[in-house]
């Protein structure tokens, strides 16, 4: 039968997310939820949405969340925009800033959303191979050849790359976008907001879904110049003007004001890390030092596929990409105590 696909649509290779399953004996370890709930206040915040709060659009601006996110961060309200998830603030992103017919530059080994997006809009990727170490060489990065995008911590490796490095490619590139995404901000990685007053040309990207618990929200942030932020409105004005709903919009609002639970939080679960680190050595894995809120890790003998489908059968969910340089490795999100001994104790089955 025919289909009614472009072109586009039939050569695209979507992205595949790490499976949803659920049930009461499954411990899901595979797609870097935060294991505790949000804030008591986010969800009185929620609960305290009206009906006709739901009735009316929502503000398509969220200048009250923008607000309170440009004081915590330092900034000004116009170098602060809010999306729907912060994969699709990349979406406009990746719209805005690098359909310019040249080559974007990622690592070879980052978030598999890059080149689905390059793909989806025809942009030409170049990407930068990592080291042995699995380190980041970022003087590797040709300054203004086209624009540059690597999440900070990378992704699965866990590791973080230092400010200094970041600002000393800014200094250099001068003439494309660097998006940098801060998905796992807050687990141990400086970030570098902190340089978006000096450099008009970066826009950091960072989401609720991760250290604020909130993945089922959908709300992402992106931090740069007014300029760039103002190419994101543009975009998202172009495309649907209310990506944040209500109620998205009141839980950030009360996230960001309990910033004591999100700091109790986030200490539980590099505590957890420490100790599932030390776990996982014992059993002889090789694990990469990590800042995000998972590890990544080599199994004993590189049988990584192996133990992946033991304990999948076991009902304990972690990540496996069957591919050059990855398939000897497991990337394992951090969850309760409980859930990592639970892990343990499959390990040792
Ligand atoms: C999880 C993740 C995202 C997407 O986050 P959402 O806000 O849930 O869309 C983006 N980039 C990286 C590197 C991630 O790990």
């Amino acid at each position: 039968m025919t289909n009614y696909w472009t072109e586009t649509v039939s050569r695209l290779t979507p992205y595949v997310p790490g499976e949803q399953r659920s049930g009461a004996d499954i411990v899901k370890l595979n797609t870097n939820e935060n294991p505790y709930p949000p804030s008591p206040r986010v969800m009185e915040a929620i609960a305290a949405v009206s009906g006709d709060q739901l009735r009316r659009y929502p503000d398509p601006e969220s200048v009250a969340l923008r607000t309170v996110l440009a004081e915590y961060h330092g900034l000004d309200v116009s170098q602060v925009f809010v999306g729907n998830g912060s994969d699709e603030i990349l979406a406009l992103a990746f719209l805005a800033y690098f359909t310019n017919h040249k080559v974007l530059q990622f690592p070879d080994i980052s978030y598999s959303f890059y080149p689905v997006y390059c793909d989806l809009y025809g942009i030409e990727a170049r990407t930068v191979a990592l080291t042995d170490d699995y380190v980041l060489p970022i003087e590797s990065f040709e300054p203004n050849a086209g624009g540059i995008v690597f999440p900070n911590p990378n992704a699965p490796t866990a590791l973080a790359a230092e400010e200094s490095a970041i600002a000393g490619l800014l200094v250099r590139h001068t003439e494309q976008v660097l998006l940098v995404d801060e998905a796992y901000a807050g687990f141990g990685a400086s970030s570098v907001v902190g340089l978006v007053n000096r450099f008009p040309n970066l826009l950091v990207s960072q989401t609720y879904s991760k250290s604020r618990s909130l993945a089922g929200m959908r709300l992402g942030v992106a931090l740069g110049h007014p300029t760039l932020i103002e190419g994101l409105q543009r975009v998202k004005n172009s495309f649907n003007s209310y990506p944040v709903d209500a109620l998205a919009q009141a839980a950030g609002i009360a996230s960001i004001q309990d910033d004591t639970y999100y700091r109790k939080t986030i200490d539980q679960v590099i505590e957890t890390r420490r100790q599932t680190v030390s776990g996982l050595q014992k059993r002889g894995f090789e694990v990469l030092p990590s800042s995000a809120n998972f590890v990544f890790a080599k199994a004993p003998g590189g049988e990584a596929g192996k133990i992946f489908s033991e304990l999948d059968k076991a009902g304990v969910l972690v990540r496996y990409w069957d591919k050059p340089r990855l398939n000897e490795w497991l990337r394992i999100s951090i969850g309760t105590d409980d859930e990592m001994m639970r892990l343990m104790t499959a390990l040792d089955a």
